[in-house]
């Protein structure tokens, strides 16, 4: 049954298990990416079992299609719960016929779906930015790219670098995001190429059949399933063959109705055909299974959902196919642990199915047809994307190690796998943009000059207006100056972020227009606030200063230990005063003690975010 332990425990989206539910207050927005069942299946718990009652974003296909995938689950669900139940010699058993949700419940929850179009962007309670870019995978596939107050995020769903026979390759802006969030089913494998792919699987289904035997596919009902029977079609018409091929359940007449309906979301050859009145999808040689034919001996091919062998009609199908070995089984998508197809893969002879166990003599093929990215593919979008820190999903995890090194080394950008449940701390460059007074950077100069600290280590990037600038080791510090004088107004004009490596050889390189004066510069406005109230057990306020005036001592300590590369230095103490004068100048000009209201208040410049990121930590630290 489908039973509330299936789903993702959504208590840790707030933290406690303690507190009332109260997920709207918790949640912006939830984002359907495509009907997937690992992608929508626990909506409806989500908005009818435990309340949620935000919005909910999805494209027009996924929105009409994603009722069939839930109706479709909820009586898988009932039947593989009654089966349990007979097992169990009907023992007393109240639960009967009770699952998660209802018919209704799905109806109520599909409701509340909000579509939104390729390239629409929506705004979500005023800050909230969504725009949807196709993703390929399946009919109505999206990747979500999210912006929130300068930060941004790209989730990728599921996709596929590469069209196949009926949907288009996954296809998105250049966004440069904070973060991408992306899946990595395939995250190792390089899939042999299509063509081959293709000839393979055509030339076992035709052996299988001329030697007598039947061919069945376990697939999603929407999906592969019609990738495959378009290359089916084609081939059978090709070589003139009359071997029935059958697709089992009612969901073939609906699917196809989708893909009609939704034709523009199909690639260019598939939306072509059908202006020309031959729609591809109204198969010549596909036909709807009667329950005789499973039973009868004359070749053929059959299609049946579900995918991974975990139920229904291919499983069903299966065990009435398992014990000759004229017959094959070609599974072409990825199958969960668990499930008969993941047992079957893995190379297991004999199978428990509904208690009974069945000796496995079928020809076994896996045969990956599923649309996701491969490691290449992957690399792809990720390069082509420009993303600033990656995290992966949706794969296993030794895979998913691989390719973070791969990430690392190829791209060198942050790449975290993190597990279930953990919490993930990404540092973003706030990008609003400033004008920079010379103050400032004069500023910003004493403190590098002075310290040989870290908060500008060589290389580092600073966000200057639309200009990122790469700042290399120098000791001339004054010349910063003249060197951020020229690269503004340069930025200024051309109006796109760009990053430059400003090293001072390179300095005659850049044409730079000298005619504009740096007054112009002057109107700073660059304060990042940020403030939080001093903990309830620090009683005494001026104590509390004069712990973070050591802290920050201590931190300037290390970070020039870290500068000379050292583990211990003694410091002279001429260092020390210089020092510690610098900790209090530094204590001066960022933070504010707010006595009387208890608070601390931390503020910083957007080309200071090192600096303020460090602070922060310190006083996190202390608090
Ligand atoms: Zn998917």
């Amino acid at each position: 049954m489908v039973s509330p332990q299936q789903f993702p425990d959504f208590y840790f989206l707030q933290g406690s298990q303690q507190q009332t539910l109260d997920f709207t207050q918790h949640i912006d927005c939830v984002l359907i990416t495509h009907f997937h069942l690992d992608h929508c299946g626990a909506l409806t718990y989500f908005t009818e079992g435990v309340g949620y009652n935000g919005p909910v974003l999805a494209t027009p296909p996924t929105k009409a299609i994603i009722p069939l995938m839930l109706e479709d689950f909820r009586k898988v669900s009932a039947t593989q719960q009654r089966q349990s139940q007979n097992n169990q010699q009907n023992n007393n058993n109240s639960g009967g016929g009770e699952t998660a949700f209802t018919s209704e419940m799905i109806k109520n929850c599909i409701s509340k779906i909000q579509t939104i179009q390729l390239h629409e962007t929506l705004t979500i309670k005023d800050d909230i930015k969504v725009t949807a870019y196709y993703a390929g995978h399946v009919l109505g596939a999206c990747m979500f790219y999210v912006e929130c107050n300068g930060e941004s995020v790209v989730y990728t769903g599921d996709y596929n670098m590469t069209a196949d026979r009926h949907l288009g390759s996954a296809w998105i802006d250049k966004l440069k995001p904070d973060l991408v969030i992306t899946e990595t089913t395939y995250a190792t494998t390089i899939r042999d190429s299509k063509r081959a792919r293709e000839r393979e699987f055509l030339k076992q289904v035709h052996e299988t059949l001329d030697n007598g035997g039947k061919v069945l596919i376990p697939v999603f009902a929407l999906g592969r399933a019609q990738e495959l029977c378009v290359l089916l079609e084609t081939y059978w018409n090709r070589t003139n063959l009359q071997y029935p091929i059958y697709f089992t359940g009612g969901l073939t007449e609906k699917a196809n109705f989708y893909y009609k309906l939704f034709i523009n979301w199909t690639n260019e050859k598939i939306k072509r055909s059908f202006t020309k009145n031959q729609n591809i999808f109204q198969f010549q040689h596909v036909k709807t299974l009667d329950t005789a034919s499973i039973k009868s001996d004359q070749p053929m091919v059959c299609f049946a959902s579900p995918g991974m062998l975990h139920g229904g009609y291919s499983l069903a199908i299966f065990k009435d196919w398992a014990g000759s070995e004229k017959n094959t089984l070609i599974i072409p998508g990825y199958c969960m642990p668990g499930t008969v197809g993941n047992k079957l893969l893995s190379g297991e002879k004999r199978i428990m199915i509904d208690g009974k166990e069945v000796d496995v003599k079928i020809k076994i093929y896996n045969m990956s047809f599923s649309a996701h990215a491969d490691s290449k593919g992957i690399m792809e979008l990720l390069t082509h994307l420009e993303a600033k820190n990656v995290m992966l999903v949706h794969g296993e995890k030794e895979k998913m190690r691989v390719l973070s090194q791969q990430i690392k080394d190829q791209l060198g950008v942050n790449c975290y796998c993190p597990a279930n449940h953990a919490q993930l701390k990404i540092y973003t460059d706030p990008k609003i943009e400033i004008l920079i007074g010379a103050h400032i950077i004069n500023l910003m100069n004493q403190i590098y000059a002075k310290s040989l600290l870290n908060f500008y280590r060589p290389n580092s990037t600073m966000y200057l207006s639309n200009c990122l600038i790469s700042v290399d080791n120098r000791t001339e510090i004054d010349t910063n100056i003249e060197i951020c004088k020229p690269l503004m107004i340069s930025s200024h004009e051309s109006q796109n972020s760009q990053i430059i490596d400003f090293a001072s050889q390179q300095k005659q390189e850049h044409q730079f227009k000298v005619d504009q004066t740096l007054d112009q510069y002057e109107q700073v406005d660059m304060v990042l606030n940020w403030s939080q109230p001093i903990s309830e057990s620090i009683q005494d306020i001026t104590l509390f200063e004069g712990r973070l005036t050591d802290a920050i001592l201590n931190s300037i300590l290390e970070q020039k230990k870290l500068a000379f590369g050292l583990k211990n230095l003694i410091f002279m103490d001429e260092e020390l005063k210089e020092a510690t004068q610098l900790a209090q100048v530094i204590q001066d000009q960022y933070l504010q003690l707010d006595h009387d209201n208890r608070t601390v208040r931390l503020s910083f410049g957007s080309l200071e975010t090192d600096i303020g990121y460090w602070l922060k930590d310190i006083l996190d630290s202390l608090n």
